[in-house]
């Protein structure tokens, strides 16, 4: 979690850090002069003082506080799992290879088959760990970027050999692309007659693909999901092209992560499936997800198993939320309850004003249609 002193926001709002102190007192904070905030607690109180934190310096900030923390804390970040996210046109083989991935999966052991579905699943494959984000029409990369979440680390194109590059194989193409992700091939269905994966190649060569056994950089495997054949050579292959990516993030810190999904459990109430993608999460944390927040009861993993933390890279079922977030929302745990609780009202508001503001809007135009 990305942090500033007490005493440099004061300093950028140009007031006196005891008036900070106080004003953090009146939410609920003791704090010291060099006492680390995090950004949302320090855009609740420059909000006191009338000042808007806004996205942008927000942004500053955290890339501030990260840097000043790295340099403090001297490369705690260690390497962490790559998440990855299958794509690719409609029975070209997706669900097929992440069940053949699943089979690979050394902590499953016996129970292996029966996965439960939480929508991301972390796998530890002989080849190395590796979380896969699996939402149904690739929200991952949709209804989440809308949001400003990024998750995935590396997309897996799935490629049937014997139908080679369609429509829903270009828009997995553009959203990667779009989203900066690279891209490692699986031209899948090689066991079959017709197969023909030099085709797969040129066709995908057409859109910046360019295998590397023809000087390009993109990574092919050719697989059968439904042999088995080349499933390892395709974790192996994701696993280098994570070591190109340097992947890392640092278990230390508070957790924050991403919402992958979220519903209303009629035994559980509000569960939400979180990737953890900075620190640890542990039950007892408070947080806030999206305008909840919340105080985590329980963290089951994807075999429905409890759990007593997740660090970076790892999902987890959450329970102890006032209310269901959104697929995309930020995830943050924070100091206390009451920070949790007053972070969480801030959101509300602000999501009423935008909502009212939106309204009127409406009612606005409505006003002159008629007229
Ligand atoms: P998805 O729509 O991309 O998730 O595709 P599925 O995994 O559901 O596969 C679609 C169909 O192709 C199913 O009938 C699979 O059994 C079949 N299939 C998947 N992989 C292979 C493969 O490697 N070889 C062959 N011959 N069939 C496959
Ligand atoms: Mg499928």
């Amino acid at each position: 979690v990305a942090t500033i002193s007490v005493g440099d926001l004061a300093k950028r709002m140009g007031v006196k850090a005891s008036e900070v102190i106080a004003a953090l007192m009146r939410l609920g904070v003791l704090a010291t002069l060099n006492q680390a905030l995090d950004v949302d607690t320090a855009a609740l109180v420059a909000a006191d003082f009338g000042y808007e934190v806004e996205q942008a310096m927000t942004e500053e900030l955290e890339v501030e506080a990260l840097q000043e923390q790295e340099a403090e804390m001297g490369g705690e970040a260690l390497p962490r799992p790559p998440v990855v996210t299958v794509m690719g046109h409609v029975d070209h083989g997706k669900t097929s290879i992440l069940d053949a991935i699943r089979k690979t999966d050394v902590a499953a052991g016996e129970a292996g088959g029966i996965t439960q579905h939480i929508g991301a699943y972390h796998v530890q494959a002989p080849s190395g760990d590796l979380t896969f984000v699996d939402t149904p029409g690739h929200a991952a990369f949709t209804e989440m970027r809308s949001r400003g979440a990024k998750v995935t680390d590396i997309v897996v194109l799935v490629v049937a050999a014997d139908d080679g590059v369609m429509d829903q194989t270009k828009e997995a193409i553009a959203h990667s692309k779009a989203a900066e992700v690279p891209i490692v091939v699986a031209v899948n269905k090689i066991d079959k007659d017709n197969a023909d994966p030099d085709r797969v190649k040129r066709e995908l060569s057409d859109f910046g693909l360019i295998p590397e056994e023809w000087g390009g950089q993109t990574i092919y495997c050719l697989t059968s999901a439904k042999k088995g054949v080349g499933i390892e050579e395709l974790l192996e292959s994701i696993q280098l092209q994570a070591e190109i990516l340097e992947l890392r993030a640092d278990p230390s810190r508070k957790a924050k992560g991403t919402v992958i999904e979220a519903q209303l459990h009629k035994g559980r109430g509000p569960v939400a499936t979180v990737l953890v993608q900075e620190g640890t999460l542990r039950p007892g944390d408070h947080f806030v997800a999206g305008i909840y927040s919340g105080k985590v009861r329980m963290l089951i993993n994807e075999r429905g198993e409890q759990v007593q933390e997740a660090g970076p890279s790892i999902p987890v079922e959450v329970q102890g939320l006032s209310g269901v977030p959104q697929a995309g929302d930020e995830f943050i745990v924070l100091t206390d309850e009451k920070m949790a609780k007053s972070v969480a009202n801030a959101r509300q508001l602000k999501a009423r004003e935008t909502e009212l503001a939106s309204a009127s809007k409406v009612s606005l135009d409505n006003l002159f249609e008629k007229m």
